[in-house]
């Protein structure tokens, strides 16, 4: 009697509360420092999110380490109740060929929300760096084998994937310095505690514009329109025939966030991909917006499966993997 009671009740609440959703603060985990690109672009979506979900308080929550799969883990086992939300990158596809110890499947153990962007990196270097473009790096780099230090931010990042196919492709080996996110390493690459990065260029472009770091080369095929990248020669016309790193980022749900919320939390992404403000803001950074059927979360998903099968031979061939 009292189960039929509260199986009524529940029936009762249960739609309302769906309907009323969200009514209090959704957090959205960073799985990297605050300070970086992938919580420059929390941060921004956070914002451009606010409006279609009915003005809604929306938290960033900043869980770094382990190459973003702490902060992903921290996702996976969070209720499913639409609160807890993940904004990961490429990091989500590689993970899994990376690390043997995994304590969640990517494509069961998430909600998937839509994608958000795809963002070029840029190869920088500490201010102190004498090479003042990509042919001078180049000979600085063989001067001094032995002696250099590439920031990431751990194993299955962005910033780890760039700089291990630079230093295959320029066949130089460095010593790579792991943070729990580009923000801090770029903190101690401006103090010129490490030599060179690879960042998506989220992270850079406001530094390449002030000056304040050396900019030798974007990762993409192309060169990029932004005005502050514009003149960066490609690592491809450099020399790296056919270097091409772009990272995407999306957003993801404990598996099981019923369907009406999850149903409106894409329909939130799509209104704040639109908003005039939030393209500006990302374009003005080299983002480009994602505006094709990768919005819809069975593609997303699609996508995410794609990129598992494309990256997992390639680092298994690279002998990388961590416990
Ligand atoms: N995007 C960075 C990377 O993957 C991490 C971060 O967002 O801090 O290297």
């Amino acid at each position: 009697m009292k189960r039929l009671l509260l199986a009524t009740l529940l029936a009762l609440v249960a739609p309302a509360a769906l309907a009323d959703y969200p009514d209090r603060p959704v957090t959205i985990v960073v799985p990297f420092a605050a300070g970086g690109p992938t919580d420059k672009v929390a941060r921004d979506l956070a914002e451009a999110l606010r409006k279609p979900l009915g003005n809604a308080t929306i938290i960033i929550e900043n869980v770094g380490g382990a190459g973003g799969t702490l902060g992903a883990t921290r996702v996976a086992r969070a209720t499913n109740d639409g609160y807890t939300l993940l904004l990961a990158h490429i990091g989500i596809s590689t993970a899994p060929a990376l690390y043997r110890n995994m304590q969640y499947k990517v494509l069961d153990d998430f909600e998937f929300l839509g994608m958000i962007n795809e963002v070029p990196m840029t190869l920088i270097g500490r201010p102190s760096l004498p090479a003042n473009n990509y042919a001078e790096l180049v000979k600085w780099l063989e001067a001094n084998k032995g002696k250099i230090n590439l920031a990431n931010a751990g194993l299955g990042s962005a910033s780890h994937l760039c700089g291990l196919l630079f230093q295959s492709s320029v066949k130089i080996d460095m010593q790579t310095v792991p943070y729990k996110g580009t923000g801090p390493a770029m903190t101690d690459l401006l103090g010129g505690q490490v030599d060179l990065m690879c960042d998506q260029t989220t992270n850079t472009t406001t530094q390449i514009e002030a000056g304040k770091v050396k900019a030798y080369a974007v990762t993409s095929s192309k060169r990029l329109s932004t005005p502050a990248l514009a003149k960066l020669p490609t690592l491809d016309e450099s020399g790296l025939k056919g270097f091409n790193v772009t990272i995407w980022q999306g957003l993801y749900a404990p598996k099981g966030t019923p369907k009406p919320i999850t149903e409106k939390i894409n329909a939130a992404v799509r209104a704040a991909l639109k908003d005039p403000d939030f393209v500006k803001r990302e374009e003005a950074l080299g983002a480009v917006i994602v505006n094709d059927a990768r919005l819809n979360p069975a593609e997303h998903k699609r996508f995410v499966e794609a990129e598992i099968a494309k990256w997992g031979p390639v680092i298994k061939a690279a002998g990388q993997y961590a416990d």
